[in-house]
């Protein structure tokens, strides 16, 4: 149950020179940040660790966008810390907040109950707004509608190695959809029925297994399904009464009828997305808008924590082959508390010393550009830098 490194190999190994990489026509890409004011300084240290470890080379636009309005401090910092063309965008409130279909006293009551129960921002509304921005409308913000890929950065994150060749040309080359760097189990509590929904979805249009659905399920019991006793938790659960249908018409989402679950449990596995690179021409698909607007209309947003991250998960899980997907292994990467070291990973375990040596064509401008990066190079603190020069 691996995306394997058979079918889905790191794309370069080791340093390429960014200058010839650079002679290749760009992607039709940006970075797409969603932030709040208060959140330059992590905003500003994401955006170095970018620059200094990629986007210096390639310079990518950003796209940065906020429910509010960035005000100019931000605005000005940004465009100080970057070596691209950047947009600031707010978001309408039809991408954000309570739609008109649901019943705003009810959603908000079960958001408050979240947080009584002390789960994991289930009390904080904007919380649930922002998940399900990013689960169902960022790519149609008119500011990305000129851009076929996408790579999400969000303040307090951290590239460990240099990435000198351009992932959006590799990625499409390779007929790749999307990529992640870290998989991680999501809490369950925040997502009881979640899984529920998405395989209702899969049933009822019919759409077969692909092997990437199955990295989301708990390897089946020992027992076959028809073997357990009918009241077994596994095999037989009513649907919640509190998930919202209050919208005449609204239940587009039939029953899940438990006999059809054949038994799949969710191993709460999913791709973590702050970091995240794809084609938005996949989220803006039918097929993406129907799986979102099916687990919307359940109400999940609001009387669960339905996270971006397990909503594009199992989308892909749903919709994608495993060869779309795109491991990047050789990325080192951290966010709060989780990372991803590639020094770890079998395609940084060649018999290679850590920091190559390798020609720029043009030597002085290298030096300089490295001094001028020393100051914001962290890495040698944990050991787990990979730098080109
Ligand atoms: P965590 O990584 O799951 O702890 O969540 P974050 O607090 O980092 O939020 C995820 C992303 O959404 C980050 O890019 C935040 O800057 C952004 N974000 C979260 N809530 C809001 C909000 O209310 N407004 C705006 N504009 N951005 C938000
Ligand atoms: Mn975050």
């Amino acid at each position: 149950r691996k995306i394997s490194e058979k079918h889905d190999k790191v794309f370069v190994t080791g340093c390429q020179d960014p200058a010839l990489e650079t002679n290749q026509p760009r992607a039709n890409a940006a970075f797409v940040v969603l932030a709040r004011n208060k959140e330059l300084e992590g905003v500003l240290q994401s955006l170095k660790s970018m620059e200094r470890h990629f986007n210096r080379w390639f310079h990518y636009p950003y796209v940065f966008l906020n429910d509010g309005d960035f005000n100019s401090t931000f605005k000005d910092e940004v465009r100080k810390h970057v070596s691209s063309n950047v947009e600031f965008g707010k978001i309408d409130p039809s991408m954000w907040g309570f739609p008109d279909w649901v019943d705003h006293n009810v959603a908000k009551e079960g958001i408050r109950k979240q947080g009584d129960a002390a789960i994991m921002y289930g009390g904080m509304e904007s919380y649930h707004h922002m998940c399900r921005f990013y689960s169902g409308f960022f790519y149609k913000h008119e500011l990305l509608q000129k851009y076929d890929w996408y790579w999400r950065v969000e303040p307090e994150i951290k590239y460990f190695c240099d990435i000198t060749y351009d992932p959006f040309v590799h990625m499409e080359r390779n007929n790749k959809t999307y990529g992640f760097t870290i998989a991680v189990k999501e809490l369950k509590e925040t997502v009881p029925n979640i899984f529920r929904y998405a395989s209702a979805y899969k049933r009822v249009k019919n759409i077969t297994s692909t092997g990437l659905w199955d990295m989301f399920l708990e390897p089946k019991p020992e027992k076959p399904a028809d073997e357990l006793p009918k009241d077994d938790p596994k095999y037989k659960k009513p649907l919640p009464e509190d998930i919202l249908r209050t919208e005449p018409g609204a239940g587009t989402i039939p029953d899940v009828d438990p006999e059809s679950m054949e038994g799949e449990t969710y191993n709460m596995c999913h791709f973590w997305s702050n970091f995240e690179i794809a084609r938005l021409d996949w989220f803006r698909s039918k097929e993406y808008e129907d799986f979102f607007q099916m687990m919307d209309r359940s109400g999940g947003f609001w009387m669960e924590r339905w996270g971006d991250a397990p909503i594009h998960s199992l989308a892909a899980g749903v919709l994608l082959d495993t060869h779309q997907v795109h491991y990047f292994r050789d990325i080192g990467y951290r966010h709060t508390t989780i990372a991803h070291c590639p020094a770890n990973a079998k395609a940084r375990q060649q018999p290679r010393p850590p920091y190559l040596e390798m020609t720029t064509t043009d030597e002085k401008k290298r030096i300089e550009e490295d001094a001028y990066w020393e100051e914001w190079d962290e890495e040698k603190e944990n050991g787990v830098g990979c730098r080109c020069r």
